[in-house]
């Protein structure tokens, strides 16, 4: 493991621009007090972050229908079925969530669509069948208020005083296409597997100073250590005793979490992130803030010159 203890030492001319450019960013925010106050103290410390990723794969078999169309057929009549975990299927992707659906072979066989009894239709589920459906507007009775017919009795510009309306949903016709067998009245009826291939991540850090220890998640710092194997071993050894501990109780949790699943792939990386602490004195009283992360992002929560009004703006 790479040492990581002095990573990113600044000195106050650093801290002062850092703190410049932040300012800059956030337009409300005077420039005076940043130019003006006394630096008193850098504190350079190390945030630790700890990513664990278990790449793992569950499958699921179910019974699945759909339109026979006249492609050929893998039935039993070619051999005997593989179980669940000898069908080949892999990840595009290492790390990358997807779900794959895979049929089984030898488990196909052609029969005729249940769900339509073999017609290619069934009945619109909007108009039960009728093809028709009653007038919203007038919600059936056929009358109006707005149009007079040449008797004189108002009637529903809608439906022209009938009262029901063309459904749409099957053109007035009461049938629509099978949805399971798109009207070809067969079906290939066949054993699928849903195949879903997750990266599941674990995170954990340290980071001993007051500022949120979440802000070194996202930042730059220094890669100390990253391995993939089929499964990584626990950071034994690593100078940090807490940081041990977490990886060991981590990885543990992460086999109990997961047994339904394979763990195809594993990945653990740490990061050390610099975290200067600086103590100054602005506006005549004590004050602190943070410079973290290579790109040297500012974590002021304090700053007094923060007026929106820009009374104070220099
Ligand atoms: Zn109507
Ligand atoms: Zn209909
Ligand atoms: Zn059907």
């Amino acid at each position: 493991m790479a040492d990581y203890k002095d990573i990113g030492q600044l000195n106050e001319e650093d801290v002062r621009e850092a703190l410049l450019s932040y300012i800059a960013q956030n337009c409300c925010y005077g420039k005076g007090t940043a130019r003006e106050m006394r630096i008193n103290e850098i504190k350079l410390t190390s945030g630790l972050h700890y990513v664990l990723e278990s790449y793992c794969e569950k499958r699921l078999s179910s019974w699945h229908q759909d339109a026979y169309t006249g492609q050929l057929i893998d039935g039993p009549h070619n051999g005997h079925p593989p179980s669940v975990w000898q069908v080949p299927c892999t990840a595009s992707n290492l790390f990358a969530n997807e779900s794959k659906y895979v049929e089984v072979p030898h488990t196909c066989t052609v029969m005729p669509c249940h769900l339509c009894h073999a017609s290619g239709y069934n009945p619109c589920h909007q108009c039960m069948g009728r093809g028709w459906r009653r007038c919203s507007s007038c919600r059936g009775s056929g009358r109006g208020m707005h149009s007079t017919n040449s008797s004189g009795s108002s009637h529903c510009i809608s439906c022209h005083g009938h009262g029901m309306k063309k459904c749409h949903t099957c053109q007035g016709e009461g049938m629509i296409l099978c949805v399971v067998c798109q009207g070809y009245k067969q079906v290939r009826n066949y054993i699928r597997l849903k195949i879903d291939y997750t990266n599941h991540v674990s995170e954990y850090v340290i980071e001993r100073t007051e500022m949120p220890d979440h802000l070194i998640k996202n930042v730059e710092g220094q890669v100390i250590l990253q391995q993939q194997f089929a499964a990584v071993s626990p950071l034994i050894g690593f100078l940090d005793g807490e940081m041990v501990e977490a990886s060991i109780k981590m990885i543990n949790d992460d086999k109990a979490s997961h047994a339904n699943e394979y763990i195809l792939q594993q990945r653990q990386t740490l990061r050390a992130v610099p975290v200067s602490e600086v103590h100054c004195m602005w506006k005549g009283s004590a004050g602190q803030f943070w410079v973290y992360g290579n790109e040297r992002k500012i974590h002021a929560p304090d700053y007094p010159d923060k007026c929106c009004c820009g009374c104070s703006v220099l």
